[in-house]
């Protein structure tokens, strides 16, 4: 076992879990889905305990991997961790596409098992739903958070049951198979994927693992600010575009920075949070714009970006109340320019992004153009998966041997 790994020397620092709405609280070392009002709950800590327990220069000394911010999350037996070697991921500039003074940085999570961020959210879900003795769970998924969710209850022994809509991405499709969940595609999108999940609970003995239905993928995704601030010496960036669906990692980001910021480890202020979703799927940008609180139900939801093809988002209010604290907004690009971006970032900086991952320089690119972002300011973008999961513009082109290219 990695050094890491060996112990967790404390006690887990949470003290409760609190309704993201009511602020009600509920007790921790249980197993809870949603609040009393149906929303989700946030996991709390200890944090003067934490800060007088560990500071930066210990946690420096780690290595540098998911674990090294366990005392910001909730596993409390170290043999309960359901690892499958949880990686941090790069920063990587991109000089070329930058639009002016201003650093642009992609954190490339693509390099995260399975091959999406997904894994940080479905690690800690799955490593508590051992804690917990959980022991069938199941879920709705546009493909990513099934793979993860696959691969991580496999490796616990938990059972897994998967709903996709129809026209998931094969590759998701078959890897959840293959890491051995059982599997369904669904002829509906992801939210009628979810009413099949909640009326199986009863009948089927499952746990719902759908989106923010668990309080432990929110802090899995808290890696990723957690991470970033580490990796950035404590001092953020200007901006953050991050591709918004069900929002766990805007939200679990935005947690980490004022966690880190209640313990005084920050330099600096806090970046602007930019939701970044597609036109055909944009209810998080139509709720900022009407400056409503929540969401409503997107019709007819459509994009070549699937991971952020979620018509209704149960933490609707915890994003907007992300990016409205955070002074940044919420911006939708269309197709044509998702795929436009993917291919400027491979031809021009050789990084394959996801078409999701795609969509936030597509709309970096917009937003320096309308003024929200000036180009002197430094900004991260992330693609969340590898971009072989998704089709690759077609290439015609063939050679008999014995011919040159010029024949
Ligand atoms: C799930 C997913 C998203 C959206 O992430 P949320 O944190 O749920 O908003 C974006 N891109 C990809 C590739 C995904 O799999």
């Amino acid at each position: 076992m990695r050094e890491g790994m060996e112990i967790l020397e404390r006690p887990t620092f949470v003290t409760h879990l609190e309704c993201g709405l009511s602020g009600e609280r509920y007790a921790c070392d249980r197993v809870h889905g949603l609040s009393r009002l149906a929303k989700p709950l946030l996991v709390r800590y200890d944090l003067n305990g934490l800060r007088d327990a560990v500071d930066r220069n210990t946690m420096a000394q780690r290595p540098a991997d998911l674990w090294r911010y366990r005392e910001f999350l909730p596993v409390r037996h170290a043999e309960n961790i359901v690892s499958l070697g949880e990686c941090r991921t790069p920063l990587i500039r991109m000089s070329r596409l930058r639009a002016g003074s201003g650093e642009l940085v992609v954190k490339d999570e693509s390099r995260l098992p399975t091959g999406s961020f997904k894994a940080r959210g479905l690690c800690l879900a799955v490593s508590m739903a051992k804690e917990l003795g959980i022991r069938r769970v199941a879920m709705p998924t546009n493909g990513n958070a099934g793979a993860a969710l696959a691969a991580y209850a496999s490796r616990a022994g938990i059972e897994s049951y998967v709903f996709c809509p129809a026209d998931t991405p094969e590759i998701n499709v078959r890897e959840i198979a293959a890491q051995g969940a059982h599997v369904w595609r669904v002829n509906g999108l992801i939210h009628d994927c979810g009413r099949i999940v909640g009326a199986g609970k009863e009948a089927e003995g499952w746990f719902d693992f759908s989106t923010l239905k668990e309080p432990y993928r929110i802090e899995g995704k808290k890696t990723m600010g957690l991470e970033l601030a580490d990796q950035c010496g404590w001092s953020l960036p200007d901006a953050i575009f991050y591709p918004t669906g069900g929002g766990t990692g805007l939200i679990g980001m935005w947690k980490a920075f004022q966690e880190l910021d209640a313990i005084g480890w920050l330099e600096g202020k806090l970046p602007r949070m930019v939701a970044v979703q597609a036109s055909g799927c944009a209810p998080i940008v139509k709720a900022f714009e009407e400056g409503s609180e929540q969401a409503e139900l997107w019709p007819s939801a459509h994009t070549v970006a699937f991971g952020i093809r979620v018509p209704a988002a149960i933490g609707d209010f915890l994003i907007l109340r992300a990016v409205r604290e955070s002074n940044g907004f919420a911006i939708a690009v269309d197709d044509a320019s998702i795929l436009a971006a993917r291919d400027e970032a491979a031809r021009r900086e050789g990084l394959l992004l996801c078409p999701e991952g795609a969509a936030t320089y597509a709309a970096y690119r917009r937003a320096i153009a309308d003024g929200r972002v000036r180009s002197s300011e430094n900004v991260v973008l992330f693609n969340c998966a590898s971009g072989l999961k998704y089709d690759l513009p077609p290439m015609p082109r063939t050679l008999d041997p014995g011919r040159t290219i010029g024949d």
